[in-house]
């Protein structure tokens, strides 16, 4: 008899398992295995999904359910005193099942942008985060306190039609603020920083998409969090072009966010941004340009780490190649061939940056060749690494796409007459190295 018993009968034993769970999709899974589990769950589900929520969302849970209140409460544009507060958890502890699905929702947008900073800031070398449990924790709990402002005076707390007092909107924003510690705000302020860098980055995503050429950044900020990971990751499918204009209308200043923060950080007397908030360590300080290339190029700025640069984050490429700027790196006189100039800049803006330089890098010639993709390059070295590929990299997809081989011209990308006469521009190739001197 003794053998047949369920070793799953000790309803605290297997409180204790479901309790440590890591996240809900194994609970859930867990809970569906077995009647004699699901009864056990079913007993005292409040403080198993408490402590799942726990586990998966971390020490950061307070203001990940403080976020979540407050938008299901439609707190929107309240001042910060009329908002539930992070003490929600202890006083009302028992998380419902809708709350449990947009905690998940929006801890998935966190641990995603975690890896992104992570890979940007803390460790280059892997895609996946590295911050210890104490960074990942201050990470996450700055994350979900800047989500609340971008949810709550962004653009879901706006109404279309309702005229906001500009004035009297920026107070509430400051003393949202100004309710963080120091600490806190610099941590917000971090992120915000970061947010704005990976913003900038899908810059060049949406105005392709949407054949417009002012697109602000601060346009998916203003979404929140969760609009900034979905831009950079190219889905469009968060927003539609009324909705880019309606930001037009708004007015909102480029530098919504940053201006209020410094404003409160400036009220106490913190001008200097600290060094190292939100880590205590970053790995590979002391890692340098390799500085490829035909000779050491003269404008390595090797000595600049937080300016290096690999395939890993190649998203951040932005800062360097300004949204449709792949013309002016272009090699000497293709920068005003008449004929393909439109059509180069169609085939740059209908990719990302990090999906361009994925092609570009598979015509690396043999002067580079000891240069790997995970190796370190600074922004100067990256750029003029682009400038002797990209025209093998655009020469070879124009004639896959069109199916045509034209002659080279003997000037290749030097030629002068590429840059007024059509005819000539239109039957010969360019995008080869010249096999004569002075076109
Ligand atoms: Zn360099
Ligand atoms: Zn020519």
């Amino acid at each position: 008899m003794l053998l047949t018993k369920s070793p799953f009968s000790n309803a605290d034993v297997t409180d204790g398992i479901l309790s440590s769970l890591p996240d809900f999709n194994t609970l859930h899974s867990a809970i569906l295995t077995s009647k004699s589990i699901y009864t056990v769950f079913h007993d005292r589900p409040h403080s198993t999904i408490r402590a799942v929520a726990f586990n998966q969302i971390g020490p950061a849970l307070p203001q990940a359910l403080r976020l979540v209140r407050c938008e299901r409460a439609n707190l929107w544009l309240r001042p910060v005193d009329e908002l539930l507060g992070e003490d929600e958890l202890l006083k009302h502890p028992v998380i419902t099942s809708e709350e449990v699905r947009m905690l998940v929702e929006k801890v998935k947008v966190a641990d995603a942008l975690e890896d992104l900073f992570s890979c940007r800031y803390k460790d280059k070398r892997f895609p996946n985060s590295q911050l210890t449990a104490v960074e990942s924790a201050r990470f996450h709990s700055a994350m979900y306190r800047l989500w609340l402002f971008t949810s709550i005076y962004g653009c879901q707390g706006r109404d279309d039609d309702d005229e906001i007092d500009v004035e009297a909107m920026r107070l509430i924003e400051t003393k949202y603020f100004a309710s963080l510690t120091t600490t806190q705000l610099r941590e917000v302020e971090r992120v915000v920083t970061f947010l704005i860098r990976l913003s900038n980055s899908s810059e060049h995503t949406y105005e392709s998409h949407y054949d417009i050429d002012n697109f602000s950044p601060q346009f998916s900020l203003f979404n929140g969090p969760h609009a900034v990971l979905k831009a950079h990751l190219g889905d469009t499918s968060w927003v539609n072009s009324d909705d880019i204009e309606n930001f037009d209308s708004m007015g909102i200043p480029d530098d919504w966010l940053t201006a209020v923060i410094s404003a409160v950080l400036l009220d106490r007397n913190q001008r200097e941004q600290a060094e190292k908030i939100l880590l205590d360590e970053v790995i590979g300080e002391d890692d340098r340009c390799i500085s490829v290339g035909p000779e050491k190029y003269a404008d390595c700025t090797s000595y600049f780490v937080r300016d290096l640069i690999n395939l890993l984050d190649w998203y951040f490429t932005s800062e360097i190649f300004e949204p449709l700027g792949m013309i002016p790196r272009l090699k000497s006189r293709l920068q005003l061939n008449v004929f393909e100039n439109g059509e180069f800049r169609t085939a740059c803006k209908s990719m990302t940056y990090p999906a361009l330089l994925d092609e570009v890098f598979e015509y690396k010639t043999d002067s580079y060749s000891q240069w790997d993709k995970n190796d370190w390059l600074c922004k100067s070295c990256l750029e003029k690494f682009v400038t002797d590929h990209l025209h093998l990299w655009y020469g070879a997809k124009w004639q896959q796409q069109t199916q045509t081989i034209r002659d080279d011209c003997w000037y290749g990308y030097n030629c002068r007459t590429q840059t007024h006469n059509m005819v000539h521009a239109k039957k010969l190739n360019h995008w080869c190295e010249p096999t004569k001197g002075d076109a």
